[in-house]
């Protein structure tokens, strides 16, 4: 066995299926693409995959438990999900909801009241599952929307686990996904993982623009650093296991049968393959093939198309709607046009047997795939796989993510029916070599990009994003190794502590007045503030009026408000910093900010007795940022003569006097304390003027991973919170 770490996979479902047979169960291997990828990856005992498994038991069933039981010890661990979980689960949530989402269909999109919550139980049993039987060092690799929330449950439990997800449906447009219910803990669920993968760029490039818009985060091209924690972005196109399609196709079987269809009468074979599935454009499809026939009367007779169609989701009622419009659709055509010679539509409303399916890839002159839009689309690989000797033709919608990958089939969209009708012309009628060319590129890319390199591919980069973030803010910023601190903290006889508020003690929040401290927090500072050898400093860009209801009743505390233009000493009144300062500047600064407001909906303007501030933290992200620079370009001229600066913030432009900045305070209240050690915490780019007024042996403390001067870093405010309460208890 190789050094790899163990890898436990998680899906839906189990690439094994239980069913009842008679008195007794069996287990049934799937096939296809992922079980094939995925097999080895957990065979041999180098991983488990968990999954349901199939029919539910009514009661406990020794026979059962005992296939389970020998599954487990293949790797192959059955998670049971309770009837009346599963329907609100997978028939509800997943696929009555984030389904047609996600491809598009916000008319067909239904929930019922219950239905988020099963989904949530559904992914606690797949997270006890796996927590369950995690051994260190494992990784683990959740699988599509089934289980979005599954990397932030299993993140909870366990800080350190390497976690990758990979989503197979596509991502939708933010307009589309902001539809949802639960739209925001699906998007921190998938960013609780290390890494999050696409089928295409288009799908993640998605994701990031939810991100901004409906949760504020800003992302890299590919990835998103968020909380003290990165996630990384990407795109991995799956692919299929082009040897399982050729093996098949070389079997007697498939060969007598591809000898059958070859023997037909002349006609041209134009092939469809898919689940019964309302994304698939089937009844689009069928509309555009009768719009051929009705325009070029010359094919008639000359051309047939094989409709495969796979059952699928029959308990959901749109499918069976799917099924019965399909039906009849099919019955016009073969009805209205076909002779007692020629059935313009072959209607196979079943699975096919592998060899069938093989012969009819092979045989087809044209494989017509037609998603309204598809995450990626196998059928368009197989069809291509198993044209070893043709040089037929591939007709893909640009709908599907296979389109982004496969630029030498002919492209069209699938809601175009004149459009469709015209390319299947073009098909039906295109030179042999340029098919042959077209097909041979095609070919190259279906065995070069399979379902093994995939697998292979997303692996690799899971395990250099989980090993980015272990190190992640080691040489510059390191975690603040609190043991030191407290030790330091100890022997110290004078010790200043100066504490940013917001951001740092509590958490950022929409408006600045939600923002109130708790009393847990008056608690904290209060017993800070009772330690004789202690000098404690609120360092806020908060306005006096503000912090004093706040925080002015806290014994022993100082106050600075206004990022240091006005502070207050412990039972003493305010005091400007530098007396006789005049703030008339803001007469005018007042009507520029009152513009931008109109501008930007969701922005206002603070007013404090020394500073002004526009702040944009409700406004759509992106246009906040354009604006906000637009902003400070103008003040920059408009202020140019004066003592007065525009500064950028957490989503804030402060306009304020240059010398009122935390910086000047600092040193103020060290030459004040005389402390051997001060402390400094703060997120701000505001708190850089304070970490930079420290003494080289100070120690300074960022929250989050931006880049900072201060020596060290911790995550969150309630991680600073527990910092603080640690050195209280020191
Ligand atoms: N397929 C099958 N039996 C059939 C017809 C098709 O197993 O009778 C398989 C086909 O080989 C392909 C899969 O169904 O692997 C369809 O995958 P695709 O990505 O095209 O669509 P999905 O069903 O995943 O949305």
């Amino acid at each position: 066995m190789s050094d790899e770490p163990r890898t436990v996979v998680v899906s839906y479902r189990l690439p094994l299926t239980l069913r009842r047979v008679g008195p007794g169960w069996r287990g049934e291997r799937s096939t296809g693409g992922l079980a094939t990828a995925l097999g080895p990856v957990v065979r041999g005992g180098r991983g488990l995959w968990v999954g349901a498994a199939g029919d539910a038991a009514a009661a406990t069933d020794p026979e059962r438990d005992a296939l389970l039981a020998q599954w487990e010890r293949q790797g192959f661990v059955a998670v049971d999900i309770p009837p009346a979980i599963h329907a609100g689960f997978y028939d509800g949530f997943a696929n009555g909801a984030l389904w047609p989402l996600f491809h598009h269909f916000p008319t067909r999109f239904q929930t019922r009241p219950g239905d988020w919550e099963a989904y949530v139980a559904a992914n606690r049993r797949f997270c006890d599952a796996v927590l369950e039987r995690l051994q260190p060092g494992d990784r683990v690799w959740v699988h599509d929307y089934q289980l979005m929330l599954l990397p932030a449950m299993l993140r909870e439990a366990r800080p350190d686990l390497a976690i990758g997800f990979f989503l197979h449906i596509p991502f939708p447009a933010s307009e589309v996904f902001r539809v949802l219910p639960h739209r925001e803990e699906l998007l921190r669920g998938l960013l609780a993982a290390d890494l999050v993968g696409f089928q295409t760029w288009g799908h993640a490039q998605h994701f990031r623009w939810a991100l901004l818009r409906l949760l504020g985060i800003d992302s890299g091209l590919d990835r998103v650093e968020r909380e003290g924690r990165v996630t990384r972005i990407e795109a991995f196109p799956i692919g299929i296991a082009p040897e399982e399609f050729t093996r098949t196709l070389a079997t007697p079987r498939a060969q007598a049968r591809l000898a059958e269809l070859r023997a037909r009468d002349g006609r041209r074979l134009v092939l469809a393959v898919d689940r019964l599935d309302y994304t698939k454009g089937i009844p689009e499809r069928l509309r555009a093939f009768r719009l051929l026939l009705e325009r070029h009367p010359e094919w008639r007779g000359r051309v047939c198309l094989v409709q495969v169609a796979v059952p699928s989701r029959e308990r959901v009622s749109r499918y069976r709607e799917l099924r019965r419009e399909v039906s009849e659709l099919v019955g016009e055509i073969n009805g209205e046009l076909g002779t007692p010679e020629w059935t313009p539509v072959v209607y196979l409303k079943r699975a096919v047997a592998r060899e069938e399916l093989v012969a009819l890839y092979a045989a087809a002159d044209v494989c017509w795939v037609a998603p309204l839009r598809d995450g990626m689309n196998l059928v368009a690989k197989e069809y291509v796989a198993c044209q070893e000797a043709g040089a037929g033709v591939l007709l893909l919608s640009e709908l599907a993510g296979a389109a982004a990958e496969m630029g030498e089939a002919l492209h069209v969209n699938p809601y175009d029916a004149e459009g469709s009708a015209a390319t299947l012309v073009r098909a039906l009628t295109l030179p042999a070599p340029e098919r042959q060319e077209r097909l041979a590129a095609l070919r190259v890319r279906v065995h070069h990009s399979t379902a093994h390199t995939w697998a292979a591919r997303f692996l690799g980069r899971l395990g250099a994003a989980a090993a980015e973030r272990v190190l992640h803010g080691g040489p510059t910023v390191r975690p603040l190794p609190l043991p030191d601190l407290a030790s330091a903290w100890n022997r110290a006889e004078r010790r200043l502590l100066l504490l940013d508020y917001d951001g740092t003690l509590t958490p950022l929040r929409p408006r600045p007045s939600e923002a109130a401290p708790d009393a847990d927090l008056v608690a904290l500072l209060s017993a800070l503030c009772a330690e004789p050898r202690n000098t404690v400093a609120v360092v806020s860009g908060r306005p006096a009026a503000v912090l004093d209801p706040w925080l002015g009743a806290v014994p022993g505390l100082h106050l600075v408000a206004e990022h240091g233009a006005t502070r207050r000493l412990p039972g003493a009144p305010w005091q400007p910093l530098r007396p006789g300062a005049n703030p008339e500047w803001k007469a005018h600064v007042r009507p520029l900010l009152d513009a931008f407001t109109l501008r930007a909906p969701g922005s206002f303007v603070e007013e404090k007795p020394h500073a002004l501030a526009w702040h944009y933290r409700l406004t759509e992200p992106q246009f906040g940022e354009w604006l906000a620079r637009d902003l400070l370009a103008t003040l920059e001229g408009v202020l140019a003569a004066t003592e007065v600066r525009a500064v950028p913030g957490n989503k804030v432009v402060e306009v304020r006097f240059a010398w009122a900045h935390k910086g000047e305070a600092a040193r103020t209240l060290l030459a004040e304390s005389a402390a051997e050690l001060a402390l400094a915490v703060g997120d701000d780019q505001t708190d850089e003027d304070l970490f930079a007024a420290l003494r080289a042996e100070d120690w300074s403390v960022v929250v989050g991973r931006q880049a900072s001067r201060a020596r060290f870093q911790l995550p969150t405010p309630a991680a600073v919170r527990a910092a603080l309460q640690a050195l209280v208890s020191a």
